[in-house]
């Protein structure tokens, strides 16, 4: 326990620590030490962002994609998955009930669908913030190249999240195709942040192939290239994929690397995951009380919610009706002390 606090404090102290480091603290999640994790981590969010909680609306606007993750439901040799995408007034139309319900950043995310290409990006973008002026907006369509990142980035849009997936280029390829390469994904993530994006990276815990030394390295990743937010979730499989009959990760674990990132970096946008709240019923509000600082509702339409099926059992339970998502959410936030804020949630410190 003694030398779990010390390295804790080093964390925190120098938001970084060795190789060895990480996996003596990785292999320590038995529920004791993790709540000291988690307490030192829920202590260091409320000193930098009060008791307030940050909400963004995803709208998963297409689940088309031309990828092959081999995680991934919605990947391109998965004829089963039945497609759909969304048109730009039925996404206005999502954005405009989320800022009823008083979010101020939209998420959109949808698989890599070359029909949303980069101009039809740019439109949409612009028409959302032309119509919310006083709201962000958040991409999560994948990789593409720099100059499309600064087309989105010039037509307004604020932050992009895509995640690293693996810092272990032979484990990133042990999960992707080989036509998807790991330095791409670095080399995005790098022209996100140089661009100016609010950048987030982040990886899934206990995706086939991962052991404990690629956790630390993806870790180490995040220490040293500082994103603004980062999305860690539980590797949940999909029937549909290769993955069928692999093991769910842990969510033990997950709330392990929540708190770590949060005391290795105060300031950090962490969204307590979807599939964090799909393994457990509590998942968010464990995640909240782990260190994180953001949910992200979903607001996509009722019909197309059980489409966009990343893996089995995707919870889309979040009302579809103004009003009672916000009064569930906030019932929720205040049973463990904490509340939502009306308000975009940018990130406050360094600059890009
Ligand atoms: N096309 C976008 C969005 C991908 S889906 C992009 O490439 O960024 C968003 C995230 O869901 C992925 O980055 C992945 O980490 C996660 N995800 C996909 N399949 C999953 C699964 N089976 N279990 C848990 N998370 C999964």
């Amino acid at each position: 326990m003694k030398q779990f606090s010390i390295l804790l404090d080093e964390l925190q102290r120098d938001g970084r620590l060795s190789r060895e480091a990480w996996l003596y603290l990785l292999q320590r999640t038995g529920k004791e030490l993790r709540q000291i994790a988690a307490q030192k981590a829920e202590a260091l969010t409320i000193e930098h962002f009060g008791n307030g909680v940050f909400v963004r609306g995803i709208v998963e606007f297409s689940n088309y994609c031309s990828n092959d993750c081999l995680y991934c439901g919605i990947r391109c040799s998965n004829k089963k998955a039945e497609r759909y995408r969304l048109d730009e007034k039925e996404i206005i139309e999502c954005c405009r009930a989320g800022f009823e319900y008083g979010f101020r950043t939209f998420v959109l995310q949808s698989g890599e669908d070359r029909f949303w290409n980069t101009g039809k990006l740019c439109k949409l973008v612009e028409k959302i913030k032309k119509d919310f002026p006083e709201c962000a907006v958040t991409l999560s369509v994948g990789e593409l190249s720099k100059s499309d990142f600064r087309s989105l980035f010039e037509a307004g849009a604020d932050r992009y999240l895509l995640r690293h997936e693996s810092a272990d280029p032979e484990h990133f390829a042990m999960i992707h195709p080989p036509r998807q390469s790991w330095s791409k994904r670095m080399e995005c993530l790098a022209d996100l942040k140089d661009i100016g994006f609010q950048t987030g990276c982040g990886f899934m815990v206990g995706t086939p192939g991962q052991t404990l030394e690629h956790l630390a390295a993806d870790m180490e990743f995040i220490s040293g290239f500082q994103p603004h937010m980062v999305g860690i979730g539980p590797f949940i499989p999909h029937c549909d994929t290769p993955f069928a009959d692999r093991q769910t990760g842990s969510a033990e674990l997950t709330l392990l690397l929540l708190s770590l990132c949060r005391i290795m970096d105060p300031q950090l946008l962490l969204p307590a995951t979807t599939a964090l709240g799909t393994l457990m019923p509590e998942g968010r509000e464990l995640g909240v009380l782990a260190g994180a600082n953001v949910v992200m509702p979903n607001i996509s339409p009722m019909e197309v919610r059980s489409k966009y099926s990343l893996y089995n059992n995707k919870n889309i339970a979040d009302p579809g009706c103004a009003g009672v998502l916000k009064s569930e959410l906030q019932k929720k936030l205040s049973s463990i002390g904490r509340k939502i804020v009306i308000g975009r949630g940018d990130h406050g410190g360094r600059s890009c």
